[in-house]
């Protein structure tokens, strides 16, 4: 059966390497829609060997040149998000690779999931902001939920059968500043930050990568998948990234996911389950380097333990702490706030919250995520970050 998918950041890091997984399964998967948000020339380059009904350009300005430029083709191009929403939701027998990168990926991801659409999930964001939301549409219209994010899709082939968990454990690389110490930390410069050393990836999650702000919302975010208390959720440092996640049954046998560090897998993975197809890469080699797993470091990286809080206390804690960051990483890749700041700045908008609704309309996450990215820039702007 062919799977019909919609991809939403489709430019990106994710959309790309979807691409290149489609292209090996051209029988497998037609593109309905490409979504991006404003890189018209590389969203229609993909236009051309994807082959999709329609593309959408989310920036309205950036889809006129995108509009001039497909004039005469049998591509329908799209403006805006509302035009985006109204597509989603006309096309449910689609599937959605949720690949935008954070907040601004929540709307089309509920968009979909409203609308029963299997939804498969790289946009972290989406659920650390509207977690509650988002299952409770779920559980509603029956929409699958699969992960891409690759700890999670590890523990989501590690949970093929259902069978009581004890324990799950997120494996984190450490980032490109483990070991470093707090004056090292001081003096970081942006092109440092974007160094991974194992992965390649946009912008944001490699600096979330950096300061472990991205293994904190892999919490949040495993807590939602798999409707596990915070408790139940640890962390543990494996510099080399080969094993992707594990499980704890509640036998203490516990099972892990390996592979060399390729997002092609956790991507097909979540197109071919419960099938698996087949990918041509080079075979595991456990005997040459050896796998070595240390503690995170929670006093030189604290953001790990600000989003765990954040999902201990619920309710919009999660969407603050998610906006908070989000300004920060966009203010420090600006060069306007230092990178041991981007913590301060979450944690300072954490402290200011006065009432936690519930996060029952998306109205709510609406309105927390505006109010905390206004704290944030101001903070920013206080501390001297020059606009
Ligand atoms: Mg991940």
């Amino acid at each position: 059966m062919t799977t019909r998918l919609i991809i939403l950041g489709a430019t990106g890091s994710i959309g790309k390497t979807a691409a290149e997984v489609i292209a090996a399964h051209p029988d497998k998967v037609a593109v309905e829609g490409l979504v991006a948000q404003r890189q018209a020339d590389r969203l229609w380059e993909m236009a051309q060997t994807l082959h999709p009904r329609w593309i959408a350009l989310t920036d309205a300005e950036a889809a006129v040149a995108l509009k001039t430029r497909a004039y005469g083709s049998s591509i329908r191009v799209l403006a805006g998000l509302d035009d985006v929403l109204g597509v989603i939701a006309d096309s449910p027998s689609a599937s959605v690779l949720a690949a935008m990168t954070g907040f601004a990926g929540l709307l089309p991801a509920l968009t979909a999931v409203n609308r029963g659409m299997p939804l498969l999930l790289a946009n972290k964001e989406t659920l650390v902001a509207a977690g509650d939301l988002v299952r409770q549409a779920a559980q509603a219209s029956g929409a699958p939920i699969i992960p891409v994010d690759s700890e999670h899709s590890a523990i989501f082939q590690c949970l093929a059968l259902p069978q009581p968990v004890r324990r799950l454990i997120l494996t984190c690389s450490g980032g490109p500043f483990r070991g470093w110490t707090t004056t090292q930390l001081q003096d970081v410069r942006v092109q440092d930050a974007l160094q991974h050393p194992n992965w390649s990836m946009g912008n944001k999650i490699t600096v979330d990568s950096a300061t472990l702000m991205n293994k904190g919302l892999e919490v949040i975010e495993a807590h939602h998948l798999f409707d596990m208390p915070y408790e139940r959720i640890e962390v543990v440092v494996h510099p080399e990234s080969v094993i992707h996640s594990l499980v704890e049954f509640v036998d203490g046998a516990t099972m892990a996911q390996l592979g060399w560090p390729d997002m092609r897998v956790p991507i097909q993975v979540a197109l071919s389950w419960p099938q698996r197809w087949h990918l041509s890469s080079p075979p595991l080699d456990l005997v040459s380097r050896p796998l070595t797993f240390e503690p995170p470091d929670a006093a030189r990286f604290p953001a790990l333990a600000l989003a765990r809080q954040a999902g201990l206390r619920g309710g919009i804690y999660p969407a603050v702490l998610n906006a908070a960051n989000e300004q920060a990483v966009a203010a420090f890749l600006a060069g306007r706030l230092p990178f041991l700041a981007i913590a301060t700045v979450v944690e300072t908008v954490l402290e200011g919250v006065r009432e936690n609704p519930a996060v029952s309309q998306v109205e709510v996450v609406m309105a927390a995520d505006a109010w905390a990215r206004r704290q944030a820039d101001a903070i920013i702007l206080r501390r001297g970050g020059v606009t």
